[in-house]
C-alpha cells in the first residue's frame, strides 16, 4: 500500500548503526564507537547562549521562509570572508540541516528521469535523496590514483544527454579528500561546458588540515551560476541536534528552493536558526579549536595505520574519516554478500569496536572510520581492528 519509491530505498546506514550503538550503550555494553560522523565536542556556550536569549525573548514565532535576517547576514559575511564568494540576501536559503538544502535543491532542479552524477565513494545518503526526488543516481568511478576524487575524464565516461547534476563532495565524506584548485577549475570548466549543476557539499570545509580550501563557485561567474554552494552547521559548530544548513545559489534558484521550503516545512526553528548566528558570529575561535584536535587524530590515526602492510589508505587532508581499502582481507569471507557489512558485524560483536561498511559509500571493500571521538578512544579502536585483522589471519 505504500509508495513505489520505497522498494528501492535502503535506511541511512550511518545513522542505522549510530542507533546501534545507542542502545548497545544503553544495555550496558562498552562499545568504541568509530562509526557516525558526528562531533564528539559540545556546541559552544555562545551559540547557546543566543538560543536562550531568542526564548526568553519571545523569538518563537513564525519568521521569515528563506531564514532569519541577521542570520542570513552573518552567512554573507562568512561566504565573503572564508570563501571569496559574494551573494546577495536573495540567494541565501536557510534550511533544517544541510540535508534539507540537498533536498530542496534536488526537487527544485529534477524532473522525473534525469540523471544525477555521483562520483564514488560517496556520502551514503546521496543516491537515496535523488531516487527520493524522482531522479536517477549515475555512479562515476574514480580512480585510486587520484585519491578517489572525480575529474573530468571520469565525468565523460558516465556522462549522457540525461546528465543534469554533480555531486562534488569537498571535502568528501569518506574518504576525507580535499580537492585542489586545479582539480576545481578542470571540473567547473567540464560542467560549464555540458551546462551541468553542481551541487557542492561543503559541509566539512572548515574542517581542512593541509592547504587552504577553495570553493567551486569562487571560481568564475560561469561556475557560480551552476553550482548550489550547501553548508550548515552541523560540523563546523558540532551542532548536529539543532539543524541547520544553508545554501548559496542564483536567485531563481533560491527563489525556487524557498517556495517549496514555505509549503513543506515553513522555515527551520527559529530558536536553533538564532543560535546558528550566535556560532557563526561569535564562535570562530571554537571551531579553529576543534579543527586543531581533528588534525591531531588525523595524524595519530595514520601514523598508526600506514605501516600496516595489508591496508591500503590515502591520507585524508580533511572531514574526520578514515576509508581503509581492506580487499587483502575479503578472502576471509568467502560466502559473504557484502564482505564490508560483514567484516562490521563480526568487528562489534567480537571486538566491540564500530565502524561503518563500505557498502554504504558505494565501494564494498572498505571500511570508514570516524575519528569525531577523543583519541584515547580512537586509539583503543584502531589497536582493536589491527588485532582483529592479524586474528582473521
Ligand atoms: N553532507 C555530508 C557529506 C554529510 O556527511 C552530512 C552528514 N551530516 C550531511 C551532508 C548532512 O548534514 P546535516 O543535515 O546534519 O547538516
Ligand atoms: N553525515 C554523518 C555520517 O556520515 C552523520 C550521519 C548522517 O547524517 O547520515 O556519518
Amino acid at each position: 500500500m505504500l509508495s513505489k519509491k520505497l522498494n528501492f530505498i535502503t535506511p541511512s546506514y550511518t545513522l542505522g548503526i549510530a542507533s546501534k550503538v545507542k542502545l548497545l550503550r544503553e544495555s550496558g555494553e562498552k562499545i568504541i564507537n568509530l562509526s557516525v560522523g558526528e562531533p564528539d565536542f559540545y556546541t559552544p556556550e555562545t551559540a547557546k547562549e543566543w538560543a536562550k536569549k531568542a526564548m526568553d525573548g519571545n523569538k518563537t514565532k513564525y519568521d521569515a521562509v528563506s531564514g532569519l535576517k541577521e542570520f542570513k547576514k552573518a552567512i554573507i559575511e562568512k561566504f565573503e570572508n572564508q570563501n571569496d564568494l559574494s551573494y546577495t540576501e536573495s540567494e541565501i536559503v536557510v534550511s533544517s540541516g544541510a540535508k534539507h538544502s540537498i533536498t530542496n535543491s534536488l526537487i527544485a532542479i529534477l524532473d522525473p528521469g534525469d540523471e544525477v552524477l555521483i562520483p564514488k565513494p560517496y556520502w551514503v545518503s546521496y543516491p537515496e535523496m535523488v531516487k527520493l526526488t524522482g531522479g536517477v543516481p549515475v555512479f562515476v568511478d574514480t580512480q585510486k590514483n587520484n585519491n578517489y576524487k572525480v575529474s573530468p575524464k571520469d565525468l565523460e565516461k558516465a556522462f549522457t544527454l540525461k546528465s543534469k547534476m554533480l555531486f562534488l563532495t569537498n571535502p568528501s565524506n569518506p574518504s576525507g579528500a580535499v580537492y585542489t584548485r586545479d582539480e576545481l577549475l578542470e571540473i567547473g570548466a567540464w560542467c560549464v561546458k555540458n551546462n551541468i549543476w553542481i551541487l557542492a557539499d561543503e559541509i566539512y570545509e572548515r574542517i581542512t588540515f593541509d592547504r587552504p580550501f577553495v570553493s567551486i563557485a569562487s571560481l568564475s561567474e560561469a561556475i557560480k551560476e551552476l553550482t548550489i554552494t550547501v553548508n550548515g552547521m552541523s560540523k563546523s559548530a558540532a551542532m548536529t541536534g539543532w539543524r541547520i544548513g544553508y545554501t548559496g545559489s542564483s536567485e531563481e534558484l533560491a527563489k525556487a528552493m524557498s517556495a517549496i521550503q514555505g509549503h513543506l516545512v515553513s522555515h527551520p526553528a527559529t530558536i536553533s536558526q538564532w543560535a546558528a548566528y550566535g556560532a557563526m558570529a561569535f564562535c570562530q575561535d571554537e571551531t579553529e579549536k576543534m579543527v586543531e584536535t581533528y588534525k591531531s587524530r588525523r595524524d595519530v590515526a595514520v601514523k598508526l595505520l600506514e605501516n600496516e602492510k595489508d591496508i591500503s589508505l590515502v591520507k585524508p587532508e580533511g572531514a574526520f574519516y578514515l576509508f581503509i581499502d581492506l580487499s587483502a582481507y575479503k578472502s576471509f569471507f568467502p560466502d559473504s554478500e557484502s564482505f564490508s557489512v560483514d567484516f562490521c558485524d563480526k568487528l562489534l560483536s567480537e571486538k566491540k569496536i564500530a565502524v561503518v561498511p563500505g557498502m554504504a559509500f558505494g565501494m564494498d571493500n572498505f571500511v570508514r572510520l570516524a575519528y569525531a571521538c577523543d583519541t584515547e578512544e580512537l586509539v583503543a579502536g584502531l589497536e582493536g581492528i589491527k588485532s582483529f585483522l592479524s586474528e582473521l589471519e
